[in-house]
């Protein structure tokens, strides 16, 4: 037993600091008795908005959920490609084959573990309907390259920023490109609700507009429905955490950050060690500091630091390309050589806004430690 643990995340702690402001905000929704859609989702998704610079957002249910009824309001069903990183977590992949699309997975840059753009262009096919990149880490993906690919090819492109509230690319928040751009609210994200909670962000009022009908039962009054929709919907309790916690957001970005550039300046050197390598070009908002260590090290490193009482985790330990799940669709080991090394190699250390310096020091210490 050791007397001191360093999460992965620390919910209650994060909690702790904000009681003050959030029980008011939760006992406000309790009087107003309002408790799907109403004032409370009104005014977090006018405020999301502003946050993510754009014209609308759209409370959902889940950040599954916001992926699948964004595809679907485009229009991407059966016979349609959508080209995605295999590299990501299993709900990206889900929502293309929720609205009955073939998932073709393309392969990551080493450097940013996002989609590389030219490996996007080779798997491009005359069904291909879409490109899904994933911003994974809280790092944005080159969304330049890909934007302009996208308009080459005629191909729509929607952003699965779950991981990545508050990014920017060049400067320009990642939800102004592409088509649309979902987010997850899970409460370990970097805005993250007291459950379960999605959102879309858009500049097109017309797919705003199906987005929400096919998330509320295809309604277009309360009992006249234009299509067969979803139930998914984010409740009135869930936006008034949100919308408290939307006021600390840039902070705790920021707070983030701190903590990786405290990271990688201990580890930047280690032999052994590679630290996150972040084009000039991106902001990174830190959702996961994500470490590559030798293959052959890795699994007695997580375990010298889970004995030193420090949780440290895998996020992806399988690509989905190699699912069980997946095999069907005929990827072969080998199939995306980038995806596959990145995935024997990763290491995500304790990263949460509240985490101290000290406590980075502890961290960074005992991966020296152990890694060589
Ligand atoms: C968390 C996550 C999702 C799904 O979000 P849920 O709210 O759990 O449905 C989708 N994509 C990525 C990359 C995620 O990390």
């Amino acid at each position: 037993m050791t007397k001191w643990r360093i999460p992965l995340v620390d919910l209650e702690q994060q909690y702790q600091r904000i009681r003050e402001e959030m029980e008011p905000a939760l006992q406000a929704v309790l009087t107003q008795a309002q408790f799907i859609g109403g004032p409370a989702v009104a005014a977090f998704e006018r405020q999301f908005a502003e946050f993510c610079g754009v014209r609308y957002v759209v409370g959902v249910g889940n950040g599954t959920d916001a992926l699948y009824v964004t595809l679907r309001a485009l229009g991407i069903g059966p016979d349609d490609e959508v080209i995605l990183p295999s590299h990501t977590f299993i709900a990206t992949s889900e929502a293309v084959r929720l609205v009955g699309a073939r998932p073709v997975f393309a392969d990551i840059s080493a450097e940013t573990f996002n989609l590389d753009p030219a490996e996007v262009e080779r798997k491009i096919t005359a069904c291909t309907k879409a490109i899904l990149p994933v911003h994974l880490y809280g790092q944005p993906a080159a969304l330049e390259a890909l934007t302009t690919l996208a308009k080459r090819h005629q191909l729509l492109l929607v952003g699965d920023a779950a991981q990545a509230h508050g990014a920017s690319y060049c400067g320009t928040p990642i939800a102004r490109f592409g088509n649309a751009t979902t987010f997850s609210f899970y409460p370990g994200k970097n805005l993250g609700a007291y459950g379960d909670g999605g959102a879309v962000a858009t500049d097109d009022e017309a797919l705003a507009k199906r987005i929400r009908m096919i998330a509320n039962h295809g309604r277009t009054q309360k009992y006249v429905h234009d299509l067969e929709g979803v139930n998914s919907r984010l409740d009135g309790l869930q936006a008034a955490v949100l919308a408290v916690k939307l006021r600390h957001l840039a902070d705790w970005n920021e707070c983030r950050r701190r903590c990786a550039v405290q990271y990688t300046d201990l580890l930047r050197h280690v032999a052994g060690v590679q630290t996150p390598n972040i084009p000039e070009e991106a902001t990174h908002v830190m959702h996961l500091y994500v470490i590559r260590v030798p293959a052959e090290r890795r699994e007695s490193l997580l375990a010298s630091l889970r004995n030193d009482g420090i949780d440290a985790g895998i996020h992806y330990p399988v690509p989905l390309h190699l699912q069980p799940c997946y095999r069907s669709l005929g990827y072969a080991e080998g199939s995306l050589p980038v995806t596959e090394t990145v995935a024997r190699e990763i290491v995500s250390l304790p990263m949460f806004p509240e985490l101290t310096a000290d406590q980075v020091t502890v961290v960074a210490d005992a991966v020296k430690r152990y890694v060589c």
